[in-house]
């Protein structure tokens, strides 16, 4: 891809923790602008299978049990930039994780005179956070979904659906382990927070509400920070 220039259409930055509802909204933004959402593990695999000389580099290093370094995901990032599906605008989704990364993400956008347009922080209550996840249970027998605070079947511990008595909860979702993500997304992005919020392009929206709600929030969002 050498030769290509990187897009220049408008570059979003999508922050939230697990739970947040990230993934929806970013397929709302790809249906509604156009957007194609890159998140660092789909562009590592693609560099990978395409043979591009970044995804190599980043071949050899995984083989060899280490970690992606910067400028490998800065290489595959440009080369993945100057493809034309990127021509309306990408969402970028777990890059950069760090202030180091986001300036050379910066210096990668300025060689074609761009900047990010919007650094977006999906921002939730975290004691809503624990409540909302650590109570989610599933039914074992058909799957159908409850939950302790906002969903119990008629009669407690039979699914409504088919009268199963195996109730399901994901291990990785009590409330300890719920409360230790959110701490340790907060204090991974709280820099990067404010590094947007000092260039002027950071945008906060509550998470907590409405699907619906949220994403005509964000929408309204990136249809200021592209115009
Ligand atoms: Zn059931």
């Amino acid at each position: 891809m050498d030769g290509q220039t990187i897009t220049t259409a408008p570059v979003l930055i999508l922050l939230g923790p697990p739970g947040a509802g990230k993934g929806t909204q970013a397929r709302m933004l790809e249906d509604r602008f156009g957007f194609v959402q890159l998140s660092t593990g789909d562009l590592l695999r693609a560099a990978v299978a395409n043979g591009t000389a970044a995804g190599r580099e980043a071949k050899a290093v995984m083989e060899a049990g280490g970690l992606v370094s910067d400028d490998i995901v800065i290489a595959i990032l440009r080369d993945r930039l100057a493809e034309p599906d990127t021509a309306r605008g990408v969402i970028l989704d777990g890059f950069p994780r760090t202030t180091v990364q986001a300036q050379a993400l910066d210096a990668l956008l300025a060689e074609t005179g761009q900047q990010i347009d919007a650094a977006i922080s999906l921002d939730v209550d975290d004691a809503a956070m624990v409540t909302r996840i650590s109570g989610r249970f599933t039914c074992g027998g058909c799957g159908e979904g409850y939950h302790d605070s906002f969903k119990q079947p008629a009669e407690a511990g039979v699914c409504d659906k088919c009268g199963g008595t195996e109730m399901k909860r994901r291990a990785d979702d009590t409330a300890e382990t719920v409360a230790s993500r959110l701490d340790a997304y907060h204090a991974q992005t709280a820099p990067l927070i404010d590094y947007y919020e000092k260039k002027g392009a950071l945008a906060r929206i509550d998470a907590m509400g409405a699907i619906d709600d949220i994403a005509a929030g964000l929408g309204a969002i990136v249809t200021k920070a592209t115009a």
